[in-house]
């Protein structure tokens, strides 16, 4: 019986998991991540910690299903995002700790950069310059490890997205590989031609040398080390946590669309062959590759369960997230209460880091309840902006949204999105769609099957939400949120 393994690297944890030849999830274990904070705004993760946490879970993940390495068909990787990995090509010890996405300490160099070069930089790569991409990260290690420039131009540091980092310890330093979706969040890549830029790599300063090759998300790229892993096994897939999600849930022609609701939102709609441009400041990147280049129009919501997280721990207005249905249920609507998280500023379509959140429409008769249920609302709210926004950009109507993550778990939520947005919500019977996805590229590569269509044939709804709500009232809701944002904008 063919088996496949999915390593999901997150940012909070390191996943394994099994699957068999119907995709279905036989074993699961995850083991935690740490990050160090030493200095405000900086996130930093160590390696070593991420290699040895993704291993344990092999073993784990294994035993619990009491199957053999030598019995898997194939290995898939997914990996959380741009975290930027920097080591000694000779010793394989990295010259510095993970730089992680969401390390702000490059934000004062992208703002320069961007006041030249912004609109070049959006044109070859896709995306807005920031210090979230991979590419202002490695720059930062070159310029203060002492002599790391020199040792990088002659092929003596290497840099990887987390991808790159654990293939080449899988394959005991014989590959230094990623993937497309992978490359295209580095702010390095030609959108385009899926290769490393020149024009960029001038610009950031980053010797070509000490990148990996690009390939496609479903190949036979190497093996894993016997020594390391406990057998030879291809590593056959590989996708950035996203794009991972998006073929996860088998959105591979343009218009289909998925919508992850964690900590923060994130939606990808695939728009095809054609490298997309946006005209409403969403992030153009690479999808899953099989065979040709496909692409994706991306935008996230920065708080979304967030919000959830705030009610419970600062306001104490629930004492677990899932309570947040049962008050937000408790009353008929927010008696025309709206809440705004912009805690940090506000994402796409908006890119306001100035805008702080509010809450509006209070009287002596708002409870506890409608705020609870505002801030829920919220979550669809900013989704829908985000969808208009994809729509617009691609010209693809969205039929259905398909939707993944922890906040998808309640009920109300997903049926107000469904209302909110005039569209039906499908949640999938399995909601681990970044490890699903990468597993789907692995064994596509490694002929456990033989095709898209066979592949989407897997996947199963768990649920489906369709829109109730009168069109005016939804029109009227919807107006209330804009006027709501319009005031909490910086
Ligand atoms: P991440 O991958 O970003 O850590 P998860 O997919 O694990 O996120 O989802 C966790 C987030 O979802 C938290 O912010 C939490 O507040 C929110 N959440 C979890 N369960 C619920 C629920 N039943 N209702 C609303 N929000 C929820």
């Amino acid at each position: 019986m063919p088996y496949l393994i999915a390593l999901d690297e997150g940012t909070t944890s390191a996943r394994a998991v099994l699957y068999n030849e119907r995709g279905e999830r036989l074993a699961m274990e995850s083991s935690p991540i740490e990050s160090a904070y030493p200095h405000p705004g900086w996130v930093e993760q160590d390696p070593l910690q991420i290699w040895l946490a993704q291993m344990e879970t092999v073993r784990g993940v294994l035993d619990q299903a009491a199957v053999s390495a030598s019995s898997l068909t194939g290995i898939g990787i997914t990996n959380q995002r741009e975290t930027t990995i920097v080591w000694d090509r000779a010793t394989g010890i990295p010259v510095a700790p993970a730089i992680v996405w969401q390390c702000r300490r490059t934000a004062g160099w992208c703002q320069q950069v961007a006041a030249t070069h912004g609109p070049r930089i959006t044109q070859v790569t896709g995306l807005v310059v920031d210090a979230y991409f991979s590419g202002s990260k490695i720059r930062w290690i070159l310029d203060h490890v002492p002599g790391a420039r020199d040792k990088a131009r002659n092929g003596d540091l290497l840099f990887g997205t987390v991808d790159t980092w654990l293939i080449w310890k899988l394959t005991n330093g014989a590959v230094h590989a990623t993937d497309i979706s992978n490359a295209s969040r580095t702010m390095l890549m030609n959108l385009a031609s899926g290769e490393w830029d020149d024009e960029m790599l001038a610009l950031f300063e980053i010797p070509k040398a000490m990148l990996p090759k690009i390939g496609p998300s479903s190949a036979i790229i190497g093996a894993s080390d016997a020594g390391t892993f406990g057998a030879e096994v291809p590593i056959a897939g590989i996708a950035g946590d996203q794009q991972a999600a998006l073929f996860g849930q088998a959105c591979f022609r343009p218009g289909l669309s998925k919508n992850t609701y964690g900590t923060g939102c994130f939606g990808l709609m695939h728009t095809g062959g054609h490298v997309p441009v946006s005209r409403n400041k969403l992030l153009a990147t690479a999808a899953a590759q099989i065979t040709a280049p496909q692409y994706a129009v991306e935008g996230s919501v920065f708080i979304a369960g967030a919000a959830v997280q705030w009610l419970r721990d600062k306001m104490r207005l629930i004492s677990t997230a899932a309570e947040s249905e049962q008050v937000a249920e408790s009353v008929t609507d927010t008696a025309g209460v709206f809440l705004v998280p912009a805690f940090v500023g506000l994402g796409a379509p908006h890119w306001d880091s100035d805008a702080r959140g509010l809450i509006t429409g209070i009287t002596g008769g708002t409870t506890s309840a409608h705020i609870v249920r505002a801030a829920l609302e919220s979550i669809a709210y900013q989704t829908r902006e985000l969808i208009e926004a994809m729509e617009a950009d691609s010209g693809e109507t969205l039929a259905e949204l398909r939707v993944d993550g922890g906040a998808t778990a309640n009920n109300f939520l997903m049926q107000f999105q469904a209302d909110i947005l005039g569209k039906r919500i499908v949640r999938p019977a399995d909601i681990e769609t970044t490890a699903l996805g990468a597993a789907y590229l692995a064994g596509l590569a490694t002929g456990v099957w033989k095709s898209l269509e066979e592949v989407e044939s897997f996947w199963r709804m768990d649920e489906a939400f369709a829109p109730r709500m009168p069109a005016d009232h939804r029109e009227r809701l919807w107006q209330g949120w804009k006027t709501a944002v319009r005031k909490c904008r910086g």
